[in-house]
């Protein structure tokens, strides 16, 4: 019956949803509230379980969620990181979980092109006492440049300095943003690349270069799983560490 009806909130939660997968009806505001009200203070485990509750309780939001955010717990802690970089900040629930299993001088630059989102997840994170180890930039990566030159000028990202990337943004925009990281020359043999939703909402165009460029400059890992907070839909999480 859980089940069952946290499916039929998922679809409820699919109809409010926008073009960008943001969905703006207060409840983003909503959740930084409950959060506030009811998570532990400088609990980051208990600020995390508060968001998962409210996602599987009051409402629906696009977070990765408990089961994929249990890939992403792995991958980050496997990698071992100084500097990671998340594409789709939104509420702030990801960049938690790669706060957590990051090492603790490693620092998460997390990129969201709505300011109302950045400014709920600034908030959760000072709650759960790690706003000094994520930043937000209020930006994209295909913004002509701005976001691009305030990650090297602002924030010291040099060529080979990006040890960790995160993509869970506009699902089209993970290729030509991927593409955008290897121009700037960020990345180094071992660096990792983890992309959400790949089945669904779904990103293609990015699954085939990962599959064309396998063992060459790529090597994935396929994680099959579900969409968010339900069991019904299933997703792809890919884990791609570059060759160089
Ligand atoms: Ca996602």
């Amino acid at each position: 019956m859980f089940l069952r009806w946290s499916y039929v909130r998922f679809l409820f939660g699919l109809r409010h949803m926008g073009a960008n997968w943001q969905v703006g009806d207060g409840r983003e505001q909503a959740l930084a509230d409950y959060v506030c009200a009811h998570a532990r203070r400088h609990d980051i485990d208990d600020v995390i379980r508060t968001i998962d509750e409210f996602c599987y309780t009051k409402s629906y939001l696009i977070n990765v969620g408990d089961e994929k955010g249990r890939i992403l717990d792995r991958a980050v802690a496997a990698a071992r990181p100084r500097r990671l970089l998340e594409l789709g900040t939104y509420c702030g629930y990801s960049a938690l979980r790669i706060a957590r299993a990051m090492p603790a001088d490693a620092v998460l630059y997390s990129i969201e092109f709505n300011p109302a989102n950045a400014a709920v997840a600034q908030r959760i994170w000072d709650h759960a006492g790690i706003g000094d180890r994520v930043v937000v930039i209020v930006g994209t990566l295909g913004d002509g440049g701005r976001t691009l030159s305030a990650l090297r000028e602002e924030h010291e990202f040099i060529s080979g300095s990006l040890d960790f990337v995160f993509l869970d943004h506009v699902k089209e925009e993970y290729l030509p943003d991927l593409h955008r990281i290897l121009e700037q020359d960020w990345l180094r043999p071992g660096s990792v690349v983890v992309a959400d939703n790949v089945k669904y909402p779904g990103a293609p165009e990015y699954r085939a270069f990962m599959r064309q460029h396998e063992r060459v400059r790529w090597r994935t890992r396929e994680h099959r799983t579900h969409a968010e907070y339900q069991k019904v839909l299933k997703d792809l999480v890919l884990e791609s560490t570059y060759l160089g």
